[in-house]
């Protein structure tokens, strides 16, 4: 059903990469499955007119969207215009004009340097309200690069911007397995029962990469993983297995209890950051049967840089439900395979009848391939009492079943004006909380290093309790 076609949606930024490569590609491919009709106004300081604009995005969606075909891009085009200007008050003059009075998105795809300024320069211009319908602003990442410039862009924002009316991306919350993960864990009747610290012995997030840079050296060297994938992607999947079930679907009851479980993590003292973070960076190996080199021979990349490209973080969680488990969240770039999961350890039964080491675990998986499994264990057929291991696996969807990407489903949600999938401010400083004291510890010294196609540094062993280990990367994935 295609939702509010009224709805002028306005890029700001539109000559540039995420516009080009993420947003158009999405916005076609939902007007080609009927569910996008709304104008999009490109809006950047290129001297460009509307069909300069539309020849852009063409050649872009020719190029990123294999279903692309030429009878949808027809209609497609019809809702294409552009509006060059720059983020000055003056500039949104003419946007004004072609917005008019109705309700509008303002998606900033830009350097985030200039979030803060364009989003005054936007409520300057009295973009910000409208007589018939709302306006809403949609933030890229990263939403500051530490507690402090967090708290200062939020103070910028909400100088001409309702938090109601703010949509922070975080594109993991619109990954259908991070939904699903909700949706398991609150719709199955058995798990709620063992969702705690009596039945789980610990959870182990991870979000491995082969790739290296991809020519984000920029942004990635002043970044880091413990920025670009821990503090937002990482931390908001370990906010939906730990929160405790919200009354409601309502955002911000959802919202309330995922900002619960963020202050109820145990500050981690700059004094114990070793025993709680690890950090590492990689050196040349090999990395799908290819030589690649480490991060300090890259292109670009300072022949000093401390820059870590792997991140480990051992979390507590001071309430109830959790006391005493431990949460691990680890992702790397170069590393022996792309995988990607959220695993949840269970204890053994109280008393083994058939010998130890009889774990369960229930792994949502994200890549190589969307799943569930349970590992759960069986008599082996035969005349003696034995007992196997069994992997209880589902794919989460059919063959025939559409497949939507994150940003699909992200900007079908800002239309329709649904804040769920999007971190209210409350959570992000939470999460930079907790990481800014690693984030300061690790301003000194150097990272571990690791080679290239293994599975990082060996010091994130440390992290582990007794008896407790990281899953392998390399074995099968419900191994
Ligand atoms: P680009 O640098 O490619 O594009 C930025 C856009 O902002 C361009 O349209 C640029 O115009 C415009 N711009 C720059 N300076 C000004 C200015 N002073 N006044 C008005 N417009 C200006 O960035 P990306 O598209 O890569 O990234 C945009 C945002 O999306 C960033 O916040 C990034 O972190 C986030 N993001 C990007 C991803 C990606 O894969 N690219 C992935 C996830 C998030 P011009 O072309 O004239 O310079």
């Amino acid at each position: 059903m295609a939702e509010n076609k009224e709805t002028i949606f306005v890029i700001v930024g539109a000559s540039g990469d995420l516009t080009y490569r993420l947003l158009m590609p999405a916005i076609f491919r939902l007007h080609q499955m009927g569910q996008w009709l709304s104008p999009v106004v490109g809006y950047a300081p290129d001297a460009w007119d509307d069909n300069a604009f539309k020849e852009h995005v063409h050649t872009g969606l020719k190029e990123f969207v294999p279903s692309f075909d030429e009878k949808t891009w027809d209609t497609f085009s019809l809702l294409l215009s552009f509006q060059r200007g720059e983020l000055a008050g003056k500039d949104f003059e003419g946007l004004s004009k072609a917005v008019g009075d109705g309700p509008a998105v303002f998606y900033l795809a830009l350097p985030p340097s200039l979030f803060g300024t364009a989003a005054q320069g936007l409520a300057d211009a009295k973009l910000n309200t409208a007589l018939n319908g709302a306006r809403r602003l949609v933030v890229e990442k990263p939403f500051g690069h530490d507690l402090a410039s967090a708290e200062t862009l939020r103070m910028q924002l909400h100088q001409g911007w309702q938090e109601e009316q703010i949509f922070r991306i975080d594109h993991f919350l619109g990954k259908e397995t991070a939904q699903n993960l909700l949706v398991f864990r609150l719709t199955n009747r058995f798990l709620e029962s063992i969702w705690d610290a009596e039945h789980i012995r610990s959870v182990q997030i991870t979000y491995a990469e082969t790739l290296g840079l991809e020519g984000r050296w920029r942004y990635y060297d002043q970044a880091g993983a413990l920025r670009d994938m821990l503090q937002n992607h990482l931390m908001q999947l370990f906010t939906l297995v730990a929160m405790d079930p919200p009354a409601t679907w309502a955002a911000d009851s959802l919202h309330n209890h995922k900002t619960e479980v963020l202050r109820a993590v145990r500050p981690i003292e700059p004094s114990e950051v070793d025993q709680r973070a690890v950090r590492g960076q990689y050196l040349a190996g090999t990395v799908a049967e290819q030589a690649v080199p480490g991060y300090l021979q890259e292109p670009h990349i300072p022949a000093q840089s401390t820059t870590e490209t792997f991140a480990a973080l051992k979390l507590w969680v001071d309430n109830w439900r959790w006391h005493g488990v431990p949460f691990y969240l680890r992702s790397g770039k170069r590393l022996a395979r792309d995988y990607a999961e959220v695993a949840i350890q269970l204890k053994e039964v109280p008393r083994g009848l058939f010998g130890e080491g009889h774990e369960n675990w229930l792994i949502f998986r994200m890549k190589p391939d969307e799943a569930i499994d349970m590992v759960v264990w069986s008599k082996e057929p035969g005349l003696v009492l034995n007992t196997r291991r069994r992997i209880l696996s589902t794919p989460y969807r059919r063959q025939e079943e559409m497949e939507y990407s994150a940003y699909e489903q992200l900007l079908l949600a800002v239309l329709q004006g649904d804040r769920t999938p999007f971190p209210r401010y409350d959570e992000v400083e939470e999460a930079w909380r907790i990481v800014d004291p690693v984030l300061q510890a690790w301003a000194h010294g150097r990272p571990h290093g690791y080679p290239a196609g293994s599975e990082g540094p060996s010091q994130q062993d440390q992290l582990m309790q007794s008896g407790i280990a990281w899953r392998h990367l390399l074995s099968n994935p419900s191994d």
